[in-house]
């Protein structure tokens, strides 16, 4: 017996991959996408397919939008505004908070529930473990919802401002990327001397493994914005190791362009009398001021 009918407009990489794990939980489906051929497999999979977006959304009780970004949202959506009232719109296309917060702001004023979601996974990772996505808006709506939500994946609601889960999910980006952009840099300087990069990606995944259980004990210290004396590395030791790292990876033939920012960060501290302050303090100067 079917679950309900959730709608889901995109049948991208993502909107394939929950089209496929609503059906395989015994949710029915209608689908709908911009180039119609790739509504067949999933007809032939058991969905049902709409010519257009107000077609797909009068089947449906929750109405999945996966598209590529705020515009797209907005271009296809609005003109559907009408037939949207009154059902429940969860968009997981991802947008930053203010497109969040400006899609809960446009839901509102055509009587249309909203929530705002974020996908921390990759198509292959939905319904499996480690897929996890984020929430936020109406809080009834996710209620509602959550049964259906759940199969993708862990279902976390972040708040009612639309723009939470938008949020966590760029910052959690940002720390991924700029992980990443420590692989790259770490694999640039190995390779210098022939180390294969499947070699470096192992040392550094071992090396974080092991350092990264230290960022707990350092979070009450930025909570309480009391860095100073250094329970850690303070700012006079780490500011000469950042240096080093630049002048071995210009030495090497490889650029320093990542470090470089978190280098001008130190000196700012150092040349403001916070040589003895948690080299971690230089969270506050990220904020703009
Ligand atoms: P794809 O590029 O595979 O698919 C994009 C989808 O958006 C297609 O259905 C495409 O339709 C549709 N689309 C694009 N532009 C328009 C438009 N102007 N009007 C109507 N439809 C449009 O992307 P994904 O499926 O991978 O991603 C979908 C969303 O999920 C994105 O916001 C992405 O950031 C997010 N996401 C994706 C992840 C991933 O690993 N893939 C991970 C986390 C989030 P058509 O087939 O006609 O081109």
């Amino acid at each position: 017996m079917s679950k309900g009918t959730v709608t889901i407009l995109g049948l991208g990489a993502m909107g394939s991959a929950i089209a496929a794990r609503l059906r395989e939980t015994g949710y029915a489906t209608t689908v709908w996408n911009r180039t119609a051929a790739k509504t067949e497999p999933h007809v032939q999979a058991g969905s049902n397919a709409a010519a257009t977006i107000a077609e797909a959304v009068q089947s449906g009780d929750i109405i999945l939008a996966v598209l590529l970004d705020h515009k797209s949202i907005h271009d296809n959506l609005e003109p559907a505004a009408a037939e949207l009232k009154g059902k429940i719109l969860v968009n997981i296309t991802t947008t930053t908070p203010n497109e969040a917060r400006a899609t809960a702001a446009w839901a509102a004023e055509h009587g249309i529930t909203y929530l705002d979601g974020a996908i921390m996974a990759v198509p292959e990772m939905i319904g499996r473990p480690g897929s996890r996505l984020l929430y936020s808006g109406d809080e009834n709506a996710f209620a509602i919802a959550k049964p259906a939500l759940e199969t993708l994946g862990t279902a976390e609601y972040e708040g009612t401002d639309a723009g939470l889960a938008s949020l966590k999910d760029m910052a959690l980006l940002s720390a991924m990327y700029q992980a990443f952009g420590g692989l790259l840099q770490a694999v640039a300087m190995m390779r210098t001397v022939g180390a294969p990069a499947a070699q470096t990606a192992k040392d550094v995944v071992d090396w974080l493994t092991a350092v990264l259980p230290v960022t707990e004990s350092l979070a009450p210290l930025i909570d309480e914005r009391n860095y100073d004396p250094a329970p850690g590395q303070d700012v006079a030791f780490t500011r000469p190791a950042v240096a080093s790292i630049i002048t071995a990876s210009r030495e090497q033939g490889v650029s320093a362009d990542f470090l470089e920012p978190l280098k001008k960060h130190l000196d700012e501290l150092a040349a403001t009398g916070r040589g003895t302050a948690d080299w971690v303090s230089v969270v506050e100067q990220l904020t703009i001021k």
